[in-house]
């Protein structure tokens, strides 16, 4: 069997025109050695075009780490936004207090000393309470004890709420009735 021009066609892996593509096709039909060679060109091909681009690792690499640095980025403003925010809040809670305080130190003092001492006569005021009623809870039977222990308990946490409330808002009014 003559295998030329064939077999230089297929070892040269040239582009064909359409009429050798046809003499080669019925060719590669009767011939296996020629078939073989044309698969081998084939899968050559194939690895060819799946191989990735010259360059393309340190592309992907550079592109990966500055993925990374972005990332890095926006986590460092993520938590410079969260430092900022927790700051803001905790001035916009706390300032009331230090604008009282720098308004009029002594009377600032004077009321948190009246606080403090307010709290801890509460505290002993309700000491005596509950001791006084853990000495008739025998006498007392439990649900109306248990009512009654609850309701002086609560009535003293809101009396000491609404005077730290007070407290606090306390500046607020003077500092108005002072602009008028
Ligand atoms: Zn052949």
């Amino acid at each position: 069997m003559n295998h030329r021009p064939f077999e230089d066609w297929l070892l040269a892996d040239e582009p064909l025109n359409p009429q050798q593509r046809r003499e080669l096709q019925n060719h590669l039909r009767v011939c296996t050695q020629c078939t073989a060679i044309a698969e081998v060109n084939l899968a050559l091909r194939k690895a060819r075009t799946a191989a990735p681009a010259p360059g393309f690792a340190q592309r992907w690499q550079a592109r990966l780490a500055a993925q990374r640095r972005l990332q890095r980025r926006q986590q460092a403003i993520g938590l410079t936004i969260l430092g900022l925010g927790g700051a803001a809040l905790l001035t916009w809670f706390c300032a009331p207090l230090f604008l009282a305080f720098a308004a009029s130190p002594a009377e600032w003092i004077v009321q948190w000393l009246g606080y403090l001492l307010f709290l801890t006569t509460s505290l002993e005021a309700a000491g005596e309470a509950a001791r006084v009623l853990l000495s008739v809870l025998p006498e007392v039977t439990p649900p109306y004890f248990l009512l009654v222990f609850t309701s002086v308990l609560g009535g003293f946490s809101l009396l000491g709420t609404f005077s730290l409330w007070q407290l606090m808002h306390l500046p607020q009014k003077t500092k108005v009735s002072q602009a008028r």
